[in-house]
């Protein structure tokens, strides 16, 4: 089985989950730009962040076997914060590196106007710099917070099928999937989202334009969730393909829109990738390279 996880914040996990994930068949990731929990207080530290999913991330999940990309963003939450907005100026010019395969996460947050402000501008970014978008919708108020963000997306022009909508649930997922936008869901442990109601949405509108994340980050969450629905889809009845279609093919086809996807062969084995437990012994007593 190979599973790509369309939304992980692996900046917040551990090496041990980098090597359980492998384990589990993850072989691709997106990392979406986020908050870091204690909030940032100048644009140098988006700065040192962005270059840190560009270099020692992907570093870093490459000695276990993923291949790791990145979307990049000033995050909803942060839009508030005039001590952060300027790193929209900067924005552009990180959108042009390699490994960047979408605009995200942008979106709704507490639906302020700063935060609409962001989400257009960086609508506008993605056209630009001919990306996708990965938005991301508020947890509270899901309803009204997904049509207005359909509302937003509309507005800008953007063509529904270079916009994945995420973090839905049963009340929001009718409203995406009639608006043409790829829809996410992010599986959590105990709260929103969970691998059985997951693969009841999938039985009532399909497997196309489906897209499943763990979306791990700081709070309680699992880098495992990906696979857990997986499992669930085959033991309610889906097949083996209709599984390599939305944990593998789905997030392949939404992504490669960048032009910038690299994840090697057609067996999701990432290509050049060395392994870092046969191909160097010498780490210096440290249990990962440090680059
Ligand atoms: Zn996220």
């Amino acid at each position: 089985m190979r599973i790509f996880d369309p939304h992980i914040h692996m900046t917040s996990r551990t090496t041990d989950d980098y090597e359980r994930m492998r384990a589990a068949g993850v072989r691709a990731v997106v990392e979406p730009a986020f908050w870091l929990g204690q909030p940032r207080t100048n644009v140098g530290s988006f700065l040192d962040y962005f270059d840190g999913l560009l270099g020692w991330e992907p570093y870093r999940a490459a000695q276990y076997g993923i291949r790791h990309h990145c979307a990049l963003a000033l995050n909803p939450k942060e839009a508030n914060d005039p001590r952060c907005t300027d790193v929209l100026a900067e924005l552009p010019n990180y959108l042009l590196k390699d490994s960047v395969v979408a605009v995200g996460e942008i979106g709704y947050d507490s639906m302020t106007p700063a935060e609409e402000h962001a989400f257009e501008a960086q609508l506008a970014m993605a056209a630009d710099s001919d990306l996708p978008v990965l938005v991301h919708t508020p947890h509270r108020d899901k309803v009204a917070g997904t049509r207005r963000t359909l509302d937003v997306v509309r507005a800008s022009g953007t063509a529904p099928g270079r916009v994945l909508v995420d973090h839905l649930n049963e009340p929001t997922v009718g409203l995406v999937a009639e608006s043409g936008c790829w829809m996410g869901f992010s599986i959590y442990p105990d709260t929103k989202m969970d691998p059985h109601r997951m693969v009841a949405i999938l039985r009532e509108y399909g497997t196309a334009r489906m897209l499943v994340n763990s979306a791990a980050d700081w709070g309680r969450s699992d880098p495992l969730k990906t696979r857990e629905v997986a499992d669930a889809m085959l033991a309610a009845g889906f097949t083996a393909d209709d599984v390599d279609q939305v944990l593998w093919r789905n997030p392949v086809a939404f992504y490669r829109q960048s032009g910038r996807l690299d994840i090697g062969t057609a067996s999701g084995e990432p290509a050049h990738i060395p392994d870092a437990r046969s191909a160097e012994p010498d780490f210096a007593g440290n249990t990962i390279r440090r680059g």
